[in-house]
């Protein structure tokens, strides 16, 4: 029987990817999530044998993190090759191509400017306008980087965007699951060497020397040699108010925004526009559209909308959603609704988490998420991965 007790509280992949190291290193591990479903942004909406993503969307084969995971629990043969199909951009109530809205006379005049323009020194609205020129930013490409990131993008570190990764050749450039991505939190939370406890918080944590007791919201008790954080950051900030103050104020100063989504599947033969991979509005209340055209079914096409928050209520969504798609309400086969909470990261950012590792150092407290290296499924697994190597080196089992 494992004698070192790992408990990590946040069931999303950060946790996730944190516990399937923990457990195949033989620590007792248990992970404890709030809401009654494990995955957190791998969220997949199904419906019969159709699924659509209401978080995640895209993996990529330079997600390696990802892959080993995906491999560990036996999916590769399940991976599905996304159909290559276009983003489009909605303009004045039109899906129209991303090229008309480009100006190449001001790429090809902005981009020497590409050899002055230090990427790991600037936000992206200040790199991508600099190389690509303003008007090329403020038509397409703030638009497509606010789509992406499902918030303001150009505050951002311009490098913690995009990154070169290695690819791995032989898995699909671009993939999913017929079940959609959650298909892969679900296996890993189902693996019976750990302990799952969903619908559950910590009520209250205390360190007794090099342990910890928590008391939780099921009003059962647990001890832990280590506690890992993979909520979002303002709840881990809460989480180590009195645990842990200088740490706490630290997390407490990245800031957030909220995104609020409606995924909807529709009767394929409902839906006049060609298959498109995605939406880009120029000027409109959502972010983006991002549809499961990728996948051909022969019944349904599904489509989230992510919307700015705050701006919409349920009815005038579905409203703006008829609208989009030209499809009448009675039209939808089946509906869902999440509101997610992400990580505003801007220029400060590098000196906050450099902070961060400097409160953490030495202790057997251990935080991830995706407000570390950046956004991405892959960014998120990274600080798993490397926090659970500096947990190993600490207390070996
Ligand atoms: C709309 C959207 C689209 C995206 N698309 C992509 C994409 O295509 N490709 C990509 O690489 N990345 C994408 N991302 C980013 C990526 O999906 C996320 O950054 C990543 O999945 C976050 O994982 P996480 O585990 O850190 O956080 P989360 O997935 O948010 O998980 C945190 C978990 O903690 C739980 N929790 C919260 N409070 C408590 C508490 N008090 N106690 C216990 N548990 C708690 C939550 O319920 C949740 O399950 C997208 C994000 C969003 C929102």
């Amino acid at each position: 029987m494992p004698d070192k007790k790992v408990v990590i509280v946040g069931g999303g992949i950060s946790g996730l990817s944190f516990a399937s190291q923990a457990i195949q290193a033989g620590y007792q591990t248990t992970l404890i999530e709030s809401t009654d479903r494990m995955g957190g942004c791998f969220d997949s909406h199904r419906l019969q044998d159709f699924s659509i993503e209401l978080g995640a969307h895209t993996c990529y084969n330079s997600y390696r993190g990802l892959i080993s995971i995906i491999e560990k629990y036996g999916l590769v043969d399940s991976l599905l090759k996304r159909n290559k199909v276009s983003f489009k951009v909605y303009h004045n109530g039109k899906i129209e191509k991303i090229v008309k809205h480009l100006s190449f006379l001001e790429i090809f005049s902005s981009l020497p400017k590409i050899f002055q323009a230090k990427k790991n020194q600037l936000s992206v609205k200040d790199f991508y306008q600099t190389i690509l020129g303003s008007r090329n930013y403020k038509n397409i490409l703030g638009p497509s980087f606010n789509a992406v990131l499902s918030q303001d993008a150009g505050p951002f570190p311009a490098d913690s965007l995009f990154k070169k990764r290695e690819r791995r050749k032989d898995i699909f450039r671009s993939y999913t699951l017929q079940a959609g991505l959650q298909a892969i939190t679900d296996k890993v939370s189902q693996d019976k060497r750990l302990t799952t406890l969903t619908s559950c918080t910590v009520k209250t944590m205390e360190q007794n020397g090099p342990r910890f007791q928590l008391k939780l919201s099921n009003e059962t008790e647990l001890t832990a040699d280590a506690l890992v954080f993979a909520t979002p950051v303002s709840q881990s900030a809460a989480y180590l108010k009195d645990l842990n103050p200088a740490l706490a104020r630290e997390l407490a100063k990245i800031e957030t925004a909220s995104v609020e989504s409606v995924g909807v599947m529709v009767d394929k033969t409902k839906v006049k526009h060609p298959p498109f991979a995605g939406l880009i509005p120029t000027d409109d209340n959502f972010f983006s559209v991002v549809s499961r055209d990728v996948i051909t079914h022969n019944k349904f096409r599904g489509f989230t909308f992510h919307f700015r928050p705050g701006l919409l209520d349920k009815k005038q969504k579905m409203a703006k959603i008829c609208e989009v798609l030209e499809i009448k309400q009675n039209d939808l086969a089946s509906t869902a609704e999440r509101v997610r909470v992400l990580p505003k990261l801007n220029m400060q950012h590098k000196d906050i988490l450099a902070k961060i590792d400097q409160a953490l150092a030495g202790g057997n407290i251990y935080l991830t998420g995706n407000y570390f290296q950046g956004l991405a499924i892959e960014d998120c697994i990274n600080r798993s991965f490397a926090e659970f190597e500096r947990l190993s080196r600490q207390l070996p089992t």
